[in-house]
């Protein structure tokens, strides 16, 4: 026996920067997760599809602790997400979120929406913080917003800001849960591209969307999820052209 197996000092081991192992997760008798594994690695991004109702919000609000599970682990960097307090405070940090509803505090700048969290929970000075706003917000394109209130925004602005204000926190992974299907459809492709430039920036990132195109040029990985399952996973290429699988085949049939 070697010492790691023997040692009662254990360190948790896992592959990917997030992985999720044996995950299930019920509300009342619906069993929404069914022993989900997943490893996402640094880098990656993953596009989650699957019928309304699969499980995909759930799995996302798992990964940073929105939503609690039954059973299985689910580790960042290897370890297993903290429940409360302040690592709790810090993994939502480390793990942003941006939703298909944008959550802006409707009462703060644009501006301080971002500096908000950076302040915070990273313990960063007000200049600091604010320099580094203005910056995501030029990235993203708003930085000409800063001073306005969100509902002063389109719906394609008020979204760049929330990608702006998760990358405030510079986090390890991001997660996206459709976050275009709630906006005018001319102000799709401005987040979209957002999104893009952060892959091709290496941000790792779990994205839920039925935007194909994203999927096909952004996408290193494409998961399928039915009814609470991983049906299927493929690269983007093999996932489209050929699906193994009759529920991704119907799925993909009724979306293309
Ligand atoms: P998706 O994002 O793929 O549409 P969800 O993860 O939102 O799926 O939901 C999976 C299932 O869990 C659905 O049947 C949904 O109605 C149910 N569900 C989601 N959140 C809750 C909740 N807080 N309480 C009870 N049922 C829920
Ligand atoms: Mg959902």
């Amino acid at each position: 026996m070697s010492d790691s197996v023997t040692s009662t000092h254990t360190v948790p081991v896992s592959t990917g920067l997030v992985a999720l192992t044996g995950v299930n997760k019920h509300f009342g008798d619906l069993h929404v997760l069914k022993d989900i594994n997943l490893s996402i690695s640094k880098g990656e991004v993953v596009v989650v599809i699957g019928p309304s109702g699969s499980g995909k919000s759930t799995l996302c609000r798992a990964i940073n602790r929105l939503e609690p599970i039954d059973t299985g682990t689910i580790t960042l960097d290897g370890q297993p997400l903290p429940s409360e307090g302040k690592a709790l405070a810090k993994l939502r940090a480390d793990v942003g979120m941006v939703f298909q509803s944008f959550n802006l505090f409707a009462h703060k700048t644009i501006l301080q929406n971002v500096t908000l969290g950076p302040l915070k929970v990273r313990k960063l000075g007000a200049k600091q913080a604010e320099q580094r706003a203005m910056e995501l917000l030029e990235r993203v394109g708003v930085a000409n917003q800063a001073q306005k209130f969100p509902a002063q925004l389109s719906g394609g602005q008020q979204q760049r800001v929330a990608i702006a204000r998760a990358l405030a926190m510079d986090p390890k992974v991001i997660l996206f849960d459709e976050p275009t299907s709630a906006l005018d459809p001319e102000m799709i492709q401005e987040v979209l591209e957002v999104m893009v430039d952060l892959a091709r920036q290496d941000m790792t990132m779990v994205v839920v969307t039925h935007e194909m195109g994203f999927a096909r040029s952004a996408a290193n990985r494409v998961v399928f999820m039915a009814d609470g399952e991983i049906v299927e996973e493929a690269d983007p290429e093999t996932f489209f052209t050929s699906p193994t699988s009759r529920r991704a085949q119907d799925f993909l049939g009724k979306i293309l």
